[in-house]
């Protein structure tokens, strides 16, 4: 028997701040740990205490959705700007247009081809032979040939995920488009923009409710779900276990913080597609908000290892070998009582913001319509 009516929340994240809104406002008095000292999870922003400009503390984050109630949702927490993100990157000592598009397919190869041309000449550069392509390496060839390959990806990705495209599933590319106009959108999305005031403000107006209460520096053990009606996790699932079936791999990132007079690059977001250079990208944080004035700037130059166990969990590595130890964590996850797991962490995948966002609402819809049907939680 649960010894509490309460329900509890582990992370103070995107999943667990909507979840916990959701059960609030039905009229749940729920209880939201989250072992770091900052609501947000790793979308958290703050203002860098020397600039004054709003800082993307773990990376860019940039909201963008087709997703109408979720645009509705965020939009009811905080004031979104207009924000489009335009992506450039440095190949060879020249700087190119993201995602690959017209543009960049003309810079690239000296010419000046018009949408229809360079469909024709992209699709002469592309390995035919690779019918169904599954590793990320295959399914750039098949779309966009050696060179671009080459240029644009292989080398960022081999800094970004540690191991040769060759062994990354296709899946991973296939978050980017290539285009035969000049579109430079970085997403297809019809909804895009940047909170006002930074994420955890918004995410700290969707916990501002009476039912609920935020317990920040408070680590959640798993003895201690014996104090809640439910438990929603939203930690890393391995961590919930343990580590008993071992630690599921991730890729962490280190920031090298720096600061500059005036306007460093130009632009929010320059990746480097060289593998001799160390780092993935430089993001300058004031771009994010172009509609706040800065004189000073301040960017990070980003680098990507493998995570260890004192290092923040990012990137999930979905290899082989991790979906076979990951399906025998579901496995056990399975079994316990009382206990959703969700988010990135809890469920161990690559999740946009939107779709974490759409899956919370799901669960505590789901959660709320089972309770009301008086079933065993
Ligand atoms: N990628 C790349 N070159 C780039 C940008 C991305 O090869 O200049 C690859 C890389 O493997 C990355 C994936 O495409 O992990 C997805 O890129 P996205 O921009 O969605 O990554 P995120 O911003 O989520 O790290």
């Amino acid at each position: 028997m649960a010894s509490s009516d309460r329900i509890g929340i582990v992370g103070a994240g995107l999943s667990g701040a909507v979840i916990g809104r959701a059960l609030a406002e039905a009229g749940h008095r729920v209880e939201i740990l989250d072992a770091r000292g900052h609501v947000a999870g790793n979308c958290h922003t703050e203002r860098d205490a020397e600039t004054g400009v709003m800082v993307h503390v773990y990376g860019p984050h940039i909201f963008h959705t087709d997703d109408t109630e979720v645009w509705d949702y965020v939009n009811r927490f905080q004031t979104f700007q207009p924000y489009k993100n335009r992506v450039k990157t440095t190949s060879g000592g020249q700087v190119y247009s993201l995602p690959v598009n017209l543009h960049t397919i003309n810079q690239f190869f000296g010419k000046a081809f018009r949408p229809d041309e360079a469909r024709a000449f992209i699709e002469a550069q592309a390995d035919r032979s690779i019918a169904d392509p599954q590793t990320f390496e295959e399914q750039a060839l098949r779309f966009v040939g050696r060179a671009l390959y080459e240029a644009f990806f292989k080398g960022y990705t081999q800094k970004q995920w540690g191991c040769s495209p060759t062994e990354l599933p296709a899946s991973i590319l296939k978050r980017l488009p290539v285009r035969f106009n000049y579109d430079d959108n970085y997403f297809f999305h019809k909804y895009q923009g940047m909170p006002e005031n930074g994420y955890t403000d918004m995410v700290a107006r969707i916990l501002d409710h009476a039912n609920v209460t935020v317990r920040l520096a408070t680590r959640f053990h798993r003895a201690d779900g014996d104090g809640y009606a439910h438990v929603f996790y939203s930690g890393p699932l391995d961590g919930y276990f343990d580590y008993a079936l071992g630690r599921l791999g991730y890729r962490t990132l280190d920031f090298e913080r720096f600061t500059y007079e005036g306007d460093y690059q130009g632009c929010a977001v320059m990746n480097y597609g060289d593998f001799a250079v160390p780092y993935t990208r430089i993001t300058e944080h004031k771009h994010f908000s172009p509609w706040e004035e800065h004189e000073g700037s301040v960017c990070y130059r980003e680098f990507s290892r493998e995570c260890g166990p004192d290092d923040t969990p990012y990137y999930p590595i979905r290899l082989v070998r991790e979906k076979e130890q990951l399906a025998r964590y579901v496995a056990r996850a399975e079994q316990e009582r009382a206990v959703t797991f969700v988010g990135r962490l809890g469920t161990y995948r690559y999740l946009d913001m939107d779709l974490t966002i759409r899956e919370a609402l799901d669960t505590a819809r789901l959660y709320l319509a089972r309770r009301a049907q008086g079933a065993a939680m």
